[in-house]
């Protein structure tokens, strides 16, 4: 059987001196490993379009449950000349993220849309790094069943406030008079609250379309963050390495 699906590789394992083993991010599939002869060769014409951060159509066919690369046609190459490290484990967060987050065998057109835009974001530096990361991981938690409640507080239903405290195993949030356990919990002012919702709620057009001050930008990251650790349960190498070079 063929397939012909746009993808993005999220992961490259080469395989002896030749081959690639390929993790796609497709946008009718899921999250597809691929098996790609002779890729690593620069004169395959595959080279490129199987390359890591490479958006490509690809044609696979599937040989007795294992995808073969019969076709790579390279789009767009998200693999910059000149990105500093920063950039470039930031892509790679964003791709382990994905391998994680994102279905198997069913449509993930959003979760493609999401990466797609935020690799263009990183490349052309049009938003505030900490402010990206903080967008994807609350937007690829959203897909992904992880959607906090920040509609109002949970106990009694105000959305008006100065403060609300931010519950990161719960994801909801609760005004200062019904708060009764501040362990665990956020501090969001109106800012970062405003910023949140927009993430979750708006539509997908505009989700980069929005400004916050500089020095939210990282504050939000390191909430988002922790919302996420919380509800992943998980580790995520790049992540600890996008951390230690900051
Ligand atoms: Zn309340």
């Amino acid at each position: 059987m063929q397939i012909t699906t746009d993808a993005i590789v999220i992961k490259v394992n080469d395989v002896g001196d030749n081959d690639r083993l390929i993790t796609l991010l497709t946008k009718d599939y899921g999250v597809v490993k691929a098996f790609a002869s002779s890729a690593k060769k620069i004169k395959s014409k595959y080279y490129s379009g199987t390359a890591l951060f490479s958006y490509s159509r690809f044609i696979l066919e599937q040989v007795k449950g294992t995808y073969r690369v019969r076709d790579a046609s390279l789009n767009n190459s998200f693999f910059k000349i000149g990105c500093d490290i920063s950039q470039i484990s930031l892509q790679q967060y964003f791709c382990e993220l994905s391998y994680i987050l994102a279905p198997m065998d069913e449509s993930s057109e959003m979760f493609l849309r999401l990466l797609l835009n935020s690799m263009y974001c990183i490349n052309n530096s049009k938003m505030d790094e900490a402010l990206l990361k903080a967008v994807f991981e609350l937007r690829i938690l959203s897909l992904s069943g992880y959607t906090p409640d920040l509609v109002a507080c949970n106990d009694c239903g105000e959305f008006d406030k100065d403060i609300f405290y931010f519950n990161y195993n719960e994801g909801i949030i609760s005004c200062e008079e019904c708060i009764y356990d501040k362990n665990a919990t956020a501090i969001l002012d109106r800012t970062l609250l405003s910023a949140m919702r927009h993430i979750i709620y708006c539509d997908f057009e505009k989700l980069f379309s929005f400004k916050i001050p500089q020095e939210y930008g990282l504050r939000l990251s390191k909430i988002t963050e922790k919302y996420l650790l919380s509800q992943t349960e998980q580790r995520f190498s790049t992540l600890d390495f996008y951390n230690s070079i900051l």
